[in-house]
C-alpha cells in the first residue's frame, strides 16, 4: 500500500483526497519508482482545483512531475536505486502522477538525475524551471544575445518567471519582469531582474507596431500582454511563448514578422526529445544557485490541496515542493 493524492470526478466536479492505493493499482510502465520530491506546478493546480481540463482519465493520481529512486525495473537503462526525474509526457494528466508515494513509468521516460543533484533541489525545478531552461534555450537558438538589449520575462513571480530571471542573469541578459505583485519587487529585483513592470502597464490593446523595448521575451501569460510584447519586440528579437496564465487568445499582425523580422517559438516541455532534456537538466544544475532548492515553498501530500488553491489564487511565489 502506498499514500496517494487521488483526483475523482463526480458529475462535473473534481474530487481531491488522500487515499492508500495498492501498488498493482498503479497505471503501467516498466519501471517502479519511490518518490521523494514532488512538486506542485500551475497546471497541478488546475487539475486538483478542477479549474482547467487537464485530466484525461479517473481516477487520476497528478502531479506532472517527480523525482525519486527506482525500486524496480524491466528497462535496460535504469537499475534498482538509480535516482530519476520524471517531467510531463501525460503524466498527472492521463497516467498516474507524482503526488505519491510511489510511481510507476515507462523507463524512456525518465532521465537519469544529473551529478550533484538532490530530489529535492530537481523538483524545486520541476517543469516550471525546465521549461524556463528551454525557453532561454530557444532565445539563444533564434540569435538573441545579451548585448541586443533587455529581454522581458512575464508573470515574473510564478515559477517559469521566477527561474527565467535566474538564469537569463547568469547568462548575462539585461532583465526586465512584468508582474501584477508589486509587492514582490524587492524579491524579484534579487533574482536579477534590473527593472520591475506593472501589469497594467503591458495588458493593453497593442497597436501593431510600437516602440521596441525587448530584443526577446519568455512569456508565461499570453493573450493581451503577448501581442502586446510582439509589438514591442525589437528588429530581429525573438518572443519565446510557453504560457497561459493570461489567456489563449492571440490577437496580433503580421506587421512585427514581416517589418520587424520577430520570431515567434512556442515552448512544449511535455513531449520535448531526451536528449533535449538531458541537456537542459545538466545545464540548470551548473546554472542555478547551489542553495536553490532552499528558497522553494516545502509541503505534505497533506498540505497540497490547500497548496493548489493558494497557488492559483495568487497567495505563493516562486517554486514549490512536496515531500510524500
Ligand atoms: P505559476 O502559477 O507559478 O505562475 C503563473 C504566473 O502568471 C503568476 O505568478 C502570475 O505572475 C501570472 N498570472 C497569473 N494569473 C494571471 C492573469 N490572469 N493574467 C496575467 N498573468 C497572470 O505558474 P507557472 O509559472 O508554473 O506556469 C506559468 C504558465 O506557463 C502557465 O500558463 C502554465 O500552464 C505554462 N507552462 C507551460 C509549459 C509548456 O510546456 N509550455 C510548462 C510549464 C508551464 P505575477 O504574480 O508575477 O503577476
Amino acid at each position: 500500500m502506498f499514500k496517494a493524492l487521488l483526483l475523482e470526478e463526480s458529475g462535473k466536479e473534481t474530487h481531491a483526497s488522500l487515499k492508500r492505493l495498492n501498488e498493482n493499482q498503479l497505471t503501467a510502465g516498466d519501471v517502479l519508482v519511490k518518490v521523494d520530491y514532488s512538486t506542485l506546478n500551475y497546471k497541478d493546480a488546475m487539475a486538483i482545483t478542477g479549474k482547467g481540463k487537464i485530466v484525461r482519465q479517473w481516477p487520476m493520481v497528478p502531479g506532472i512531475d517527480y523525482a525519486g529512486t527506482v525500486l524496480a525495473s524491466d528497462h535496460p537503462d535504469h537499475r534498482i536505486g538509480d535516482e530519476v526525474i520524471l517531467t510531463g509526457w501525460g503524466v498527472g494528466e492521463q497516467h498516474w502522477g507524482g503526488l505519491a508515494e510511489k510511481a510507476c513509468a515507462k523507463g524512456d521516460w525518465l532521465i537519469p538525475m544529473p551529478v550533484g543533484m538532490s530530489a529535492k533541489r530537481a523538483m524545486a525545478i520541476g517543469t516550471a524551471g525546465f521549461t524556463a531552461m528551454l525557453g532561454l534555450m530557444a532565445l539563444e537558438r533564434a540569435g538573441v544575445k545579451p548585448d541586443q538589449g533587455p529581454v522581458l520575462v512575464t508573470g515574473a513571480s510564478g515559477g517559469v518567471g521566477s527561474v527565467a530571471i535566474r538564469l537569463l542573469a547568469k547568462a548575462g541578459f539585461e532583465v526586465h519582469a512584468e508582474t501584477s505583485r508589486m509587492q514582490h519587487k524587492e524579491w524579484l529585483l534579487s533574482l536579477g531582474a534590473s527593472q520591475i513592470i506593472d501589469r497594467t502597464e503591458l495588458d493593453k490593446e497593442p497597436a501593431a507596431l510600437e516602440s521596441q523595448r525587448w530584443a526577446g521575451a519568455i512569456d508565461a501569460v499570453g493573450g493581451r500582454t503577448l501581442a502586446r510584447i510582439l509589438s514591442q519586440t525589437k528588429m530581429n528579437g525573438a518572443v519565446i511563448a510557453c504560457g497561459l496564465a493570461g489567456g489563449v487568445a492571440l490577437n496580433t499582425t503580421v506587421m512585427p514578422f514581416i517589418l520587424r523580422g520577430v520570431q515567434l517559438q512556442g515552448i512544449d516541455s511535455v513531449y520535448i526529445s531526451k536528449e533535449k532534456r538531458i541537456e537542459a537538466w545538466q545545464r540548470l544544475q551548473k546554472s542555478l544557485p547551489l542553495n536553490f532548492e532552499d528558497q522553494a515553498q516545502e509541503f505534505t501530500l497533506e498540505q497540497s490541496i490547500q497548496a493548489a488553491q493558494d497557488l492559483l489564487a495568487g497567495k505563493l511565489k516562486g517554486r514549490i515542493v512536496i515531500q510524500p
